[in-house]
């Protein structure tokens, strides 16, 4: 790749959103509504205004395709359209004269805008593809000898997930009431006192399929536009009781935190590293895949409390993934089931080999048997109110660095019973 430098707006040095990246968000500013941006360093360029005064001129037939409150219409343009879109931005930014430079308004300040949710979400699914998670969770509910489930490495295992409760970075997510089973008495139904995070990435499917249609493993990346941090918030006391014979439900439905930016997936092309080799057993013919499909990015998880901690509990890389982004679309289609732009795949709490980089508290304090240290001497086996979790990814490789920026969100008391609820 060839060494690109921004000609005329400043980009701090580490900064999560290069020239290299360039992801597309929805931000509002002032009392303005809504609209498609683009994070360049701490600013935001306004691909409205960019659009109006012929920045994409040959690129766009419709130049009001930003003027909207998500990305659904601008993603379904299609990978060509939305590259060259991409590309035309970065041109233009690292070229001295640009006639774009002296455009009013054209960059906003990040501190000053308010970031929406990029997309409308119409179905959500979340995978369970790390091995080093599904492991630690069957050693510890179910066999230590046989941890993997015998269906694991021949089935990308997931399930339908909830798209409403989907929340932008910054909304804070309220402790959940609900049913859970005491080992010593019956049911009781309570604010969960097992909240706890997943540490994810999402992908936004980037086209639409056509029902009865499969997609191929092969052809999968194609229908993918970019990715996101993914917090999957799990109430681990609602989800063990509830989750025989159907799986999640109410222990997850409740809130998923995403980080605002959707990170084009050809920036992320100079972080492809090999997968983990799927000879034992061999896969399927349907989900095998070639060349380097995963990738190298790194993933911090950090606690922040009420009494002014501010802790990295968990360092994890999305490389670890058994199966790999491309063959989730292809079983996900494979049965003729048809995706639309803006559905959001989640890939499944991204575990290590160590406990430092284990992606959930259930890991992290196995089961609550072994509490965290905070750096302040308190300690952590679930998540307390006020508690607030920030998750942050980025690669970074020959002095190239793409992040995602933060999904961020606070963790408030749970609702005061009411009447009904006694
Ligand atoms: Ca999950």
């Amino acid at each position: 790749m060839k060494n690109l430098q921004a000609a005329w707006v400043d980009i701090p040095d580490h900064s999560d959103f290069s020239i290299y990246n360039l992801p597309f968000g929805i931000f509002s500013f002032q009392d303005e509504f809504p609209r498609a941006g683009m994070a360049v360093g701490n600013q935001i360029l306004d691909l409205g205004i960019a659009a109006y005064h012929g920045m994409f001129r040959g690129i766009l037939d419709d130049d009001t395709v930003f003027d909207r409150p998500v990305l659904n219409s601008f993603i379904a343009l299609g990978k060509k359209t939305t590259s060259a879109v991409r590309l035309r931005v970065q041109e233009e930014l690292c070229h001295a004269e640009s006639k774009f430079r002296s455009i009013d308004k054209l960059l906003v300040p990040q501190s000053q805008a308010t970031m929406h949710l990029p997309v409308h979400v119409g179905d959500v699914t979340d995978f369970y593809s790390s091995m080093e998670h599904a492991t630690n969770v069957g050693k510890m509910f179910r066999d230590p000898e046989n941890a993997l489930l015998p269906n694991w490495k021949h089935v990308p295992v997931g399930y339908h997930g909830r798209a409403s409760s989907i929340c932008v970075s910054g909304v804070p997510v309220r402790r959940p009431w609900g049913q859970r089973k005491p080992s010593d008495g019956p049911p009781v139904f309570l604010p969960s006192s097992r909240l706890d995070f997943e540490l994810e990435m999402a992908f936004v499917v980037g086209a639409n399929s056509s029902l009865g249609e499969p997609i191929s493993a092969e052809h999968a990346e194609d229908s993918i536009f970019g990715l996101m941090v993914f917090n999957d918030w799990s109430a681990r006391d609602i989800q063990k009781w509830e989750y025989v014979p159907l799986g999640p439900f109410l222990g997850k439905s409740f809130a998923s935190t995403v980080s605002p930016w959707i990170v084009p997936l050809e920036a992320l092309e100079p972080f492809r590293v090999a997968g983990p080799a799927q000879d034992d057993p061999e896969v399927l013919p349907y989900l095998k895949t070639s060349g380097n499909r995963n990738l190298d990015l790194t993933l911090e998880v950090v606690i922040e409390t009420k009494s002014g901690v501010s802790d990295v509990i968990c360092r994890s890389n999305f490389r670890y993934m058994y199966w790999n982004m491309a063959q989730q679309l292809a079983h996900h289609t494979s049965n003729g089931c048809n995706v639309r732009v803006g559905d959001m795949m989640a890939s499944g709490t991204i575990s290590g080999k160590e406990r430092g980089s284990f992606g959930s508290m259930l890991e992290l304090s196995w089961g609550g048997k072994e509490p965290l240290t905070l750096s302040d001497g308190s300690t952590r086996s679930f998540l307390e109110d006020g508690d607030t979790i920030i998750m942050t990814g980025y690669g970074e490789k020959d002095g190239i660095r793409v992040g995602f920026g933060e999904a961020r969100a606070q963790i408030l008391p749970a609702l005061t019973p009411s009447e009904e609820i006694e």
